[in-house]
């Protein structure tokens, strides 16, 4: 396969400086090396799907957002980061690593779902987040925090993983429209080393994971305040099935906040949960 120059592509974060010829490796060196040695079967699933092979997977981006990313992301998350992806366990790390453990997976699943970003492999790749505002992927490398609506749960797989999900409690995530605004949720569901992670973009609308309080997944964003990541539940399979696209809903704004709408729930509709609502002006619409 010839080498694209990525010089002659911009970087995908920032959008004005030029990539270096490298990109970022959106799963770092170390971690394919700590993994994805030759004589240890590379794992990855997604919607059911295991792929046999796991090469590099880039990102056009330059070196200042390289930098950026090393700084705020590799330097202190990488490590622990790396032995949650192992033992499925940091607490023997302390405390004052989950909190850039948690970043570290959110960095890293959002970068995977990136549009741009390049599986050399894996085909179909993994469902990219088109349709999202720039801030989901750019505040990696600017001064802000993760945007809100972002959330990310995690589980370990038993060495014998069920990729079958007919009978899963469902939870199907639309496509929203105010007067002023237009979101389609997204999701990723990605296993890396036996650690499944799911990432969801779900702006103004709250999702209720039943696993969280089951102990069947590990929230990992939003981050509880002072509380460390427990060790990772480990399963089978998943526990839900994330089910895209849902249907189109059409909402006055004021109603698209997370303490308004009832939370995305397995096994109801979204056109359910907001057909009840009053909302003075006018109604939810559903097409
Ligand atoms: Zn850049």
């Amino acid at each position: 396969m010839a080498t694209r120059n990525r010089n002659e592509e911009t970087c995908a974060l920032c959008n004005e400086n030029p990539s270096t010829p490298e990109g970022e490796h959106v799963i770092p060196k170390r971690l394919l090396r700590a993994f994805f040695p030759a004589t240890s079967g590379p794992f990855e699933i997604q919607g059911g799907r295991t792929y046999p092979e796991f090469q590099a997977i880039k990102l056009a981006c330059c070196l200042r957002c390289n930098g950026i990313l090393n700084q705020r992301f590799e330097n202190p998350g990488g490590d622990p980061a790396i032995r949650l992806l192992e033992h499925g366990d940091i607490t023997e790390l302390g405390q004052n690593r989950s909190y850039s453990t948690r970043l570290w997976i959110l960095k890293t699943w959002l970068l995977l779902a990136h549009p741009r970003t390049e599986y050399k492999v894996l085909d179909p790749r993994p469902p990219a987040w088109t349709h999202v505002p720039e801030e989901v992927f750019n505040w990696t490398v600017t001064d802000a925090g993760p945007p809100t609506g972002l959330s990310a749960w995690a589980f370990k797989h038993t060495p014998n993983v069920r990729t079958d999900s007919e009978d899963l409690p469902r939870i199907v995530l639309p496509e929203v429209a105010t007067e002023s605004s237009h979101h389609t949720f997204q999701v990723l569901d990605l296993s890396i080393a036996m650690v499944n992670v799911v990432i969801v973009y779900h702006p103004g609308w709250a999702i209720y994971h039943p696993g969280v309080a089951s102990r069947a997944v590990e929230q990992v964003w939003p981050a509880v305040p002072h509380t460390p990541l427990a060790p990772l539940p480990v399963r089978e399979r998943a526990a839900v099935k994330w089910w895209t696209p849902g249907p189109y809903i059409q909402l006055p704004s004021e109603l698209l906040r997370a303490d308004t709408l009832p939370p995305l729930e397995p096994n109801v509709p979204p056109e359910e949960l907001v057909a009840g609502i009053a909302t003075g002006g006018g109604a939810p619409r559903v097409g």
